[in-house]
């Protein structure tokens, strides 16, 4: 389980996430989407710990920051970062090593092979296109055996096939139990992965559905129906001279 209490990130006079609360559940995928500026990188730095942040977060009810937490967490950042000097097989012998993970040499072939690396496991970090660097950096978060994985944009850049690879580990982690949180703009990618999304816009969650919640309604339905209707309570709210901002209670923008 992810939990997210009160989270409020500033950067300056920026207010990026305004006191925000989530949960994702065991066995379920969480989809955080919004426009560009909305907040949901803040959010996904905060998780992995890459942030200072006001509110709690806690990972399998462990606080994020502890090591009992960051043991069963795995994190694949938009923009994958490897080592130059390490092979591919090296990286996830690192990350298995680091997190005392108890994966075994077959799960690590099984995994390796998934994403068509096993033929590639001696090229070096700086030798990796940039979509083989995405499905090391998906592979080294599989190695963790993790019980909370979060994925950050992860299909950009990756090719049809480790896309459809992708989806088929995230329903094969949900049913097993693990919480899956994933951010993206590809909507019509995770259609069929998704159990709860979280509308995202200037810092807030403007809304909230479960797949039971959302009946028929697909995920870009879902989503511009709540932007429209918000954009259409802003502009209702600024012919009678106020701004969402004041009756919110004067957010800082
Ligand atoms: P998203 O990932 O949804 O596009 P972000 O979390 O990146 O949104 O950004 C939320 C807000 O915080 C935006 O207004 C953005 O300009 C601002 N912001 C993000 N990172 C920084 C930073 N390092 N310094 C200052 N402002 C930032």
């Amino acid at each position: 389980m992810l939990q997210i209490l009160n989270l409020s990130k500033s950067y300056r006079k920026t207010l990026a996430v305004d006191d925000v609360s989530f949960t994702v559940p065991d066995g379920q995928v969480g989809i955080l989407m919004g426009p560009n500026g909305a907040g949901k990188s803040t959010i996904i730095k905060s998780i992995a710990g890459l942030l200072r942040y006001d509110g709690a977060i806690s990972i399998q009810g462990i606080p994020s920051r502890e090591l009992a937490a960051k043991r069963v967490f795995g994190y694949v950042p938009e923009i994958p970062a490897l080592f130059d000097a390490l092979t591919v097989r090296e990286h996830i012998e690192y990350i298995r090593r680091a997190y005392q993970s108890d994966v075994t040499e077959e799960e690590v072939e099984a995994i390796l092979r998934r994403f068509e690396l096993y033929d590639k496991q001696d090229k070096l970090g700086n030798e990796l296109s940039k979509g083989m660097m995405q499905k090391v950096s998906i592979c080294c978060a599989l190695a963790v055996k993790p019980r909370v994985i979060l994925l950050d944009e992860p299909m950009v850049g990756l090719d049809p096939q480790a896309i459809k690879e992708l989806k088929e580990v995230v329903l094969e982690l949900r049913d097993q139990g693990v919480t899956v949180l994933l951010s993206t703009h590809m909507l019509e990618m995770v259609n069929e992965l998704w159990d709860v999304v979280f509308i995202m816009d200037q810092g807030h969650i403007l809304a909230t559905y479960t797949r039971q919640e959302a009946g028929d309604q697909d995920l870009d339905a879902i989503f511009f129906g709540t932007t429209d209707r918000e954009r259409a309570v802003g502009t209702e709210a600024s012919k009678h001279g106020e701004t969402l901002e004041t009756t919110e209670g004067g957010r800082e923008e």
